[in-house]
């Protein structure tokens, strides 16, 4: 039988590059690359296009984040301040019409940037993750739902959440009730997933089932393979020895080497973590050329050892082998 392989998308929105925002407004660093290179404030449309090329012709699968306010700077049914809506539409509709088949779509929560105060209007002085620590279920459960409802207004079927940074890991209880609750509210869904673990010291990992009572249940999709796409951004090199050396860590040329054999060697899943940023590198695009190769590796070297799977396929799995 084939081992499941999936590509966990983090950070993907309209529009808005947020690492360049929340590295300012939440970090409190400045906006640079740490070789000195402004970040940019946007990545354009013809990215997620090109990201589209690579993930269909390899057939890869996994989820694909969408935050619904990114940044805070307008959201994803008015569209992003400073730009036309149409823009933000056409990246939706692209989103839809060439990831659906094979990505599952989920929030993110609502800005990856400072926590929104659903109460009062405006934010919180603290990013979402710091702000998570310190809630239960009745603080999380409406801003899951809010999140939700976002895509569910905008036509996604959000199967699952991802949580920016570690958030609400701390009270991992009480997200876990609030992501039950939030899926009946907005979907009336029993049966769903989250993404919160990176257990990349632990390659031996599947997915396991985090909650469970009756037809109810959340399954915890961790990453068992790091995000080696990151160093991009913080690189001016796009050269073939590069992307090679990236790709290399991920998976070698000959299938015998990098993190996905580790994982497979001790009979974990392979799902590998990256960030539209990581792919995106600041503009060169070094890391989306890395996933290209990757993508072509795993099709040469492993096809019979592994099968790409959405987050609902590896959940539809887990709950039944539970
Ligand atoms: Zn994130």
């Amino acid at each position: 039988m084939a081992i499941p392989i999936s590509l966990i998308v983090d950070d993907s929105c309209p529009l808005i590059h947020v690492y360049r925002f929340h590295k300012e407004e939440v970090h409190d660093s400045p906006p640079y690359t740490s070789d000195g290179r402004l970040l940019l404030d946007t990545i354009p449309n013809e990215f997620l296009d090109r990201f589209c090329d690579v993930a269909q012709a390899h057939g890869m699968a996994g989820k694909f984040s969408i935050i619904p306010v990114p940044a805070g700077r307008g959201d994803i049914l008015s569209g992003i301040d400073g730009h036309s809506p149409a823009i933000t539409r056409e990246w939706l509709d692209t989103v839809k019409r060439r990831l659906s088949d094979r990505f599952d779509f989920c929030p993110e929560m609502l800005t990856h940037n400072l926590a929104v105060n659903l109460s009062e209007g405006g934010y919180y002085d603290e990013g979402e993750s710091p702000w998570s620590q310190k809630q239960d279920r009745s603080t999380l459960t409406p801003y899951l739902t809010k999140a939700m409802e976002y895509l569910k207004a905008a036509g996604f079927d959000a199967t699952g959440v991802t949580s920016p940074w570690t958030f609400a890991s701390d009270v991992e209880d009480e997200y876990i009730a609030a992501i039950v609750a939030a899926q009946q509210n907005v979907y009336g869904r029993p049966l769903s997933w989250y993404f919160l673990h990176t257990l990349h010291d632990k390659p031996a990992s599947k997915p396991w089932v985090a909650f469970q009572d009756g037809d109810t249940a959340l399954i915890s999709i961790p990453s068992t393979v790091d995000d080696f796409w990151w160093q991009t951004i913080d690189s001016p090199r796009s050269d073939q020895e590069f992307v090679q050396h990236i790709a290399d860590a991920v998976i070698t040329s000959d299938g015998r080497g990098g993190k996905i054999r580790e994982v497979l060697e001790t009979g974990g899943f392979p799902i590998l973590l990256t960030h539209w940023q990581s792919l995106f590198s600041n503009g060169l695009e070094t890391g989306l050329a890395a996933l290209d190769v990757v993508g072509r590796r795993v099709n040469e070297v492993l096809a019979s050892e592994v099968e790409w799977k959405t987050c609902s396929e590896l959940m539809h799995l887990t709950a039944r082998t539970a």
